[in-house]
């Protein structure tokens, strides 16, 4: 399995963040994806992983997803908020532009003459985001890695003489971070700040191919179901923790609208899920929606967040669970990107990922 993979991704290094009150160390740290690849490197003479560098695609694809606008907030925050005075460690916001605020659309016209902290409240919605000094660089490259994973997959597939019905089909894994789920086209949400999965998959729509998207994040991924809403390509599934964060979002009866109506399925779960009931119901998603769509490819929001012991997510899944969980994902028999999302439990997020690949592969 080849797998996407930048040092770039490291460089954005906030030193902290606010959830529940507390003010605590980055959780979404660069040491996650060194151990998750430093786990894979040792792994790769067992399953043949084999580590590619990404290309730079440039910014056309990324702005099939977000607005001019925010990519230039993102490009601009720190140094705009930094000559200003404010904190050198980074960019957080300090008041939000709720929906209850009467003048909110006009607000929204006079985006170019705000100050570089109202700006802050205009393309965030929480605590998790902070914008430091090298956060464009990395958050430019994290999109790239799976720009560049997703052109491959579908090189390889072109050129597959084979039919739709050869097994296995291949799988590629783009090692990447800040994540991208919760953000949508022009905010930035619980560490993400593009949206990769949904970057990855307007390139394969615009080959006229129909995708499903597999969250298997411990949270729902606001951002994505935001960005489809209203197509009925992808088929986007996302099975969660709920009630958790992103707090607002992921009821089963948020299905889409218009021509999206049906093509969004939110699976909320509780905390106590364990290996066997996830299992099952991903098996009968997998059968009942993911078969039947019929799609040309696979993305998997990859988050091994639903381990048993992740210090923000978690369910009761064990690290013998997640090579179950791959091993179902095999059976949906689709050409497959797998997405790196979240994960924090630093002990383990190497074995967890690992093994996800490995019971995908094997
Ligand atoms: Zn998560």
């Amino acid at each position: 399995m080849k797998v996407f993979y930048s040092q770039v991704c490291l460089k954005h290094a906030p030193k902290y963040e606010i959830i529940s009150g507390n003010l605590i160390d980055y959780l979404e740290s660069p040491s996650r994806l060194i151990i998750i690849n430093e786990h894979l490197q040792n792994l790769s003479s067992l399953s043949k992983f084999e580590f590619v560098l990404p290309s730079d695609y440039g910014l056309e694809p990324i702005l099939s997803v977000h607005s001019k606008d925010y990519i230039e907030y993102l490009q601009t925050a720190y140094k705009e908020w930094v000559k200003i005075g404010c904190n050198k460690d980074g960019v957080l916001p300090e008041a939000f532009l709720h929906n209850n605020i009467s003048s909110s659309s006009s607000i929204k016209s006079k985006v170019k003459v705000i100050s570089p902290i109202a700006k802050a409240g205009l393309y965030c919605s929480d605590l998790s985001c902070c914008i430091s000094e090298d956060t464009w660089e990395s958050v430019y490259e994290s999109a790239q890695v799976v720009i560049s994973a997703t052109l491959e997959l579908q090189k390889i597939i072109r050129e597959s003489s084979s039919s739709k019905d050869k097994n296995p089909f291949p799988g590629i894994f783009a090692l990447c971070r800040p994540p991208g789920h919760h953000a949508n086209s022009n905010l930035c949400a619980g560490y993400c700040f593009l949206n990769n999965v949904a970057i990855s998959t307007k390139i394969l729509i615009g080959e006229n191919k129909k995708v499903v998207i597999l969250d298997i994040d411990y949270h729902h991924g606001n951002g994505t179901q935001d960005i489809f809403y209203l197509n009925s390509n992808p088929l986007y599934i996302s099975l969660h923790g709920s009630p958790d964060y992103p707090w607002f979002t992921g009821d089963e009866s948020e299905k889409g609208e218009g021509e999206g109506e049906g093509f969004n399925i939110n699976i909320p779960l509780s905390k106590e899920t364990d290996d066997d009931e996830y299992l099952k119901v991903l098996k009968k998603v997998i059968n009942k929606n993911i078969k039947p769509y019929n799609a040309d490819y696979l993305i998997v929001s990859l988050g091994v967040d639903t381990y048993k012991d992740d210090p923000i997510g978690g369910f009761q899944i064990t690290s013998e669970g997640f090579k179950r969980i791959g091993e179902s994902i095999k059976s949906i028999n689709l050409p497959t990107l797998f997405v790196m999302e979240g994960g924090y439990h630093l002990e383990t997020i190497g074995i967890n990922v690992g093994n996800i690949l490995i019971g995908f592969t094997t």
